[in-house]
């Protein structure tokens, strides 16, 4: 390609909107351009990262056993119906009607059509393992939109859904593709982890998510240095905290009412009463599946919902309104307490045992004080529903885990039968007999991998693309246009590259070496080549390398040697 004729608008000023540094990167460098809201046009240099990522991830697939097929975006609503997940997805799901009323979505995700679309064709046991993807454009309505590509509401990805017999065999096809997602992001050179997840509203029982490190990263993540037990804190598993100490249990002395007029909050009442916050229990009121519970956690800790949620098995939860915290409590927001209260009450690790807290008395400006949870509430049983923090004790082996931030680019999960029994996809056993369709589910973030490679690999001048996914992999600049013999070079270096299948760049604009040297910095194309009159006169092209920003002086006829043998061969 011709950079004179490449449509690749650059900017000299950084755009107001870009709030990381990948989004201002792509758009300073003239791969995307907004449209709206997390909505994007790919220009030629962005469609080509694309199209590079899209190239290895479907090698890998292939390789691992994967067949690649195409489904539709626009779904219609009856098969979200059947799984249930009309309702449940809420509204990131793009509905909206055809000229005769029908209802549709525009895929967020594709189980219910690669169900329907299985439950029709497969027979029997013969016809398993299978395993489909495509490689697709999606669309959810992100409440919050942002960062350019890492979170779009139109984004393309690849999802891919295995069909197995039975569990064994599905774990077998998730180790599988496990093993090909390591591949692909090594291969898209992205410093990575695979680590433990939530399912999330895809469902499920076991999940990984591909993080790559980056401290811009929206998920938090932690690790234990000493058993490797790697999870998203959203899933992460803990123990009780171990500053459970005899500061905070004490000898039990008589409970009591106090007056506490407008002290709502945690922070309120510690200052008000002149306690410790780890000698108070919040009690936080949730809707879950349409019923209301109490979660009980010490005071200076933070719930983790899908805790709460997984352990009750439950499709959906959310904080309860101040109407509802009225309706179970008989006090407003803030004055909640376990102490006869008449909603079921789950209570976390870091409250086993507390003696003289204190806690909201269910009436509006009240608490108790001198609590002791094992004489004065009904808990009996203490689960783990604390979200980590750094230094946490591993709920594998104890010792401390600490944490980083992660970009996911993938998520793979062992659906089993969630989608198979409410659709009713079914195979015929060897024993002549009906069986559920076991599955898994597979995504990638194909235009986040662009986002998540640009936080990973910049500098302040630009882009540094890993080699395997750069939209060109060498960048030629001829450095003065009015020298003859070096343009001569230049058009001779750009013809044998482009006929080896080189992916070559030719910066022949009529400009300064100033500005060339300053966008090629921007576009980041690893390797660049620069002629002037001074390597002409000496034989000799300066090979630059963008991440080490290290150059070689190599003599014209032993590059050239290089790639006119591979075109012979
Ligand atoms: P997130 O928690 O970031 O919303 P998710 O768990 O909803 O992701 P999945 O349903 O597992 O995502 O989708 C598979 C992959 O698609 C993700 O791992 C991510 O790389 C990508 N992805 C999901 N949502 C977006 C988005 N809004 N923009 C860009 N890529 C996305
Ligand atoms: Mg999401």
């Amino acid at each position: 390609m011709r950079m004179s004729q490449l449509f690749a608008p650059t900017l000299k000023e950084t755009p107001k909107e870009a709030e990381i540094v990948s989004h201002k990167l792509m758009l300073r460098a003239g791969y995307i351009r907004k449209v709206a809201a997390g909505i994007y046009n790919f220009l030629p240099l962005g469609l080509r990262v694309v199209r590079k990522i899209e190239q290895i991830v479907r090698e890998e697939m292939d390789r691992a056993g994967g067949q690649e097929i195409r489904m539709p975006s626009v779904q219609p609503a009856e098969l979200w119906k059947e799984s249930k997940r009309w309702d449940f997805y809420g509204p990131e799901l793009l509905r909206f009607n055809d000229r005769k009323g029908g209802e549709f979505c525009f895929g967020p995700t594709h189980e219910e059509v690669i169900t329907d679309l299985v439950r029709g064709e497969i027979r029997s046991y013969r016809e398993l393992p299978l395993n489909l993807y495509q490689i697709q454009t999606k669309f959810r309505d992100e409440l919050r939109p942002r960062a350019g590509l890492m979170r779009g509401r139109e984004f393309i990805m690849k999802d891919a859904y295995s069909f197995d017999t039975n569990r064994k065999t599905a774990k077998v096809s998730y180790d599988r593709m496990f093993e090909a997602y390591n591949k692909i992001f090594t291969r898209c050179g992205l410093d990575f982890r695979p680590v433990e997840a939530d399912t999330g509203n895809i469902g499920g029982s076991e999940s990984h998510e591909f993080q790559v490190l980056a401290k811009n990263g929206e998920d938090a993540i932690v690790s234990c240095s000493n058993c490797g037990y790697t999870a998203n804190v959203e899933k992460a598993a803990l123990r009780a905290p171990e500053n459970l100490n005899e500061n905070v249990i004490e000898e039990e002395v008589e409970l009591k009412k106090v007056a506490t007029p407008n002290k709502k909050t945690i922070e309120d009442i510690t200052a008000f009463l002149k306690v410790d916050v780890k000698k108070t229990v919040k009690t936080v009121l949730f809707i879950v599946d349409s019923k209301t519970f109490a979660v009980l956690i010490r005071g200076d800790l933070a719930i983790n919902e899908l805790k709460v949620k997984t352990f009750l098995r439950a499709e959906q939860i959310r904080l309860a309104t101040e109407q509802e915290v009225f309706a179970a409590t008989n006090a407003p927001t803030g004055f909640a307490g376990p102490i006869n209260l008449k909603v079921p009450i789950l209570a976390d690790l870091s409250i086993k045992g507390l003696t003289n807290v204190v806690v909201g008395a269910n009436e509006i400006d009240a608490h108790f004080i001198n609590v002791s949870i094992e004489r004065d509430t009904s808990v009996k049983n203490y689960h783990d529903f604390r979200i980590a923090k750094d230094g946490d004790p591993c709920g594998k082996c104890g010792e401390k885990m600490t944490f980083f931030r992660g970009i996911e680019v993938g998520h793979i999960f062992q659906l089993g039968t969630k989608y198979s029994v409410s659709m009713n996809a079914t195979y015929l056993s060897t024993k002549g007999k009906e069986e559920p369709i076991v599955m898994g589910c597979y995504g990638i973030g194909i235009t986040r991998i662009m986002s998540a490679a640009i936080e990973q690999n910049h500098d302040k001048d630009g882009i540094i693309w890993p080699n395997a996914i750069a939209p060109f992999s060498i960048h030629i600049l001829p450095l003065q246009m009015k020298n003859k013999k070096v343009v001569r070079l230049s058009e001779r270096i750009y013809e044998t590259l482009l006929s080896s299948n080189v992916d070559v760049l030719l910066d022949d604009r009529n400009l300064r070496a100033g500005p060339k040297f300053k966008d090629a910095d921007l576009i980041g194309i690893p390797t660049r080549i620069t002629i002037g009159a001074r390597g002409v006169k000496n034989g000799t092209l300066e090979v630059y390398d963008r991440k080490t920003q290290t150059s070689q002086d190599v003599p014209i006829e032993q590059f050239l040697e290089k790639y006119e043998t591979s075109e012979v061969l």
